[in-house]
């Protein structure tokens, strides 16, 4: 049956179930305030103490009910490093905001001598990259069995436990392997992988032993992946997750069909038994009859941008070198960005080297793509400065004065507000070169001289050096 889109759950309709009483508890100024926050999933009904009190049992369970997502939301990893699968509400972006970014994992077998193994994990614990002001970061360790060997598999289980608090994903298809492996990270809630067809008994037991989330695996079989879940959750197993099987190269088709087939059947038609995280695998490039690595490394980052926009929630990946997995976490970002709220920098001043009272003052947007792109263009150049970072709504120099967000009374009291004026003795302006139509109203609305500076940022250093200082005004 098809259910609901979020889309169609009303303020009003939510405002309803709440206990009404505006006592303010929750923290908003009034009930349907916080009914507001519901439906935009911006606070979780546990922000409301009254309504968990006996009396609201019935009206809790409505709304539970009312705001669950169509594609079960899964913890894996224990608490302070605790990571949510799926939470899926919509198939397209637009609709509105994807919620719970898909986890990035990245393996490690049990081949690996202990030290290798530790360097590995080190290289993945601190892999971070600074992208527009946000720090890009890689999730979780997927540990395969390699070897088969229990043995083996504790050892490197035992090891990642003492040296990484990432979360886990635990990879074999033999249970006996899988226990001990998951015996060995007490408390840590690893995602099992996987149960299939031929061990389904066992794998269930064990992810009931020990409390872990579990993967259920039909490749390229979506009516088996059915009908596995279906037996597993009579079994009394919630926490699932898919995996439809990852075929790279001419097998990627057939992939993102199958992906696009669970997401659409969970959201659309209501699927309840397809209603879970997915599981993608881009590692498989290296399982081919592949053998050159570059050329692996790269059909693994195109799997894995395909899969992260059709629509898996958990990817397991090998390459770790900049050059591959650096566009699956930026596409990743550009894909889980709240498309109704540009990516912004605080608005202020900011100031560069060493700058004096006869330093430059220049000002900006605050769109993070720009802000990001003046500051490298200004240390590049090695200007000592004052840069204003006008409040335009998160746009661009370029939209934001089409939009009128960007305008000369915006930069005088962006102006005001910095107290750059305390910090220099001239009155001299430096305004971007895509806002040269508000010079004039700019320096009428300032006081200030005003100098258009460069269309682009780059061009700031030959700039500078032909324009400042600036002659008498
Ligand atoms: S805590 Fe609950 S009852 Fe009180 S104002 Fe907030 S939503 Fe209403």
């Amino acid at each position: 049956m098809a259910r609901r889109s979020i889309t169609e759950t009303s303020p009003i309709e939510v405002y309803r179930l709440l206990p009404r009483t505006n006592c303010g508890e929750c923290g908003e100024p009034n009930c349907m305030a916080f009914a507001t926050r519901l439906v935009n999933r911006e606070v979780s009904l546990e922000s409301c103490p009254p309504l968990l009190l006996p009396e609201h049992d019935s009206d809790l369970a409505d709304l539970s009910a009312l705001l669950a997502p169509p594609v079960r939301a899964v913890r894996i990893g224990q608490a302070e490093r605790e990571i949510t699968l799926g939470g899926k509400y919509v198939v397209q972006r637009h609709e509105f905001t994807y919620h719970n970014p898909t986890c990035c994992a990245l393996a490690v077998d049990d081949t690996l001598a202990r030290e290798e193994l530790v360097q590995r994990l080190r290289t993945i614990s601190e892999f971070s990259y600074n992208y527009i002001g946000r720090d890009l970061r890689l999730d979780a360790v997927a540990l395969r069995s390699a070897t088969g060997d229990p043995d083996q598999f504790r050892e490197a289980a035992t090891t990642i436990a003492a040296t990484c608090k990432l979360p886990l994903v635990l990879c074999s298809p033999d249970p006996d392997v899988l226990r001990v492996g998951a015996e060995a990270v007490p408390g840590r809630r690893p995602l099992l992988h996987a149960a299939d067809r031929t061990n389904w008994r066992e794998m269930a037991l064990l992810a009931l032993d020990t409390d872990s989330p579990l993967v259920v695996s039909a490749p390229d079989d979506l009516s088996g992946l059915r009908s596995l879940t279906k037996t597993l959750r009579a079994w009394g197993i919630e926490d699932l997750v898919l995996d439809p099987g990852t075929f790279v190269g001419p097998g990627l088709a057939h992939t993102i069909r199958n992906f696009s087939r669970c997401r659409n059947a969970a959201i659309r038609d209501g699927d309840e038994l397809l209603g879970y995280p997915l599981l993608g695998a881009p590692i498989a490039a290296f399982a081919g009859e592949e053998l050159d690595p570059v050329r692996c490394a790269f059909d693994e980052a195109l799997t894995a941008s395909v899969l992260l926009s059709r629509y898996a929630d958990i990817l397991i990946l090998q390459g770790l070198e900049g050059w591959s997995v650096l566009p699956t976490l930026i596409w990743r970002f550009n894909l889980y960005t709240d498309p109704r709220k540009p990516v912004a920098v605080e608005a202020g001043l900011r100031e560069f080297g060493s700058p004096d009272r006869v330093s430059p003052v220049l000002v900006t947007a605050n769109y993070a793509l720009t802000y990001f792109t003046v500051e490298s263009d200004i240390k590049a150049a090695n200007i000592s400065c004052y840069l204003v970072v006008a409040d335009t709504g998160g746009l661009s120099v370029e939209s934001a004065v089409a939009g009128r967000y960007f305008s000369a009374a915006g930069i005088a009291e962006a102006l005001e507000s910095s107290g750059v004026a305390e910090k220099v003795d001239h009155r001299v302006l430096v305004i971007p070169g895509l806002a040269a139509r508000l010079s004039g109203e700019a320096a009428e609305a300032t006081g200030w001289k005003v100098l258009v500076g460069p269309k682009d940022s780059s061009g700031l250093g030959p700039f500078m050096k032909e324009r400042w200082p600036p002659g008498p005004a």
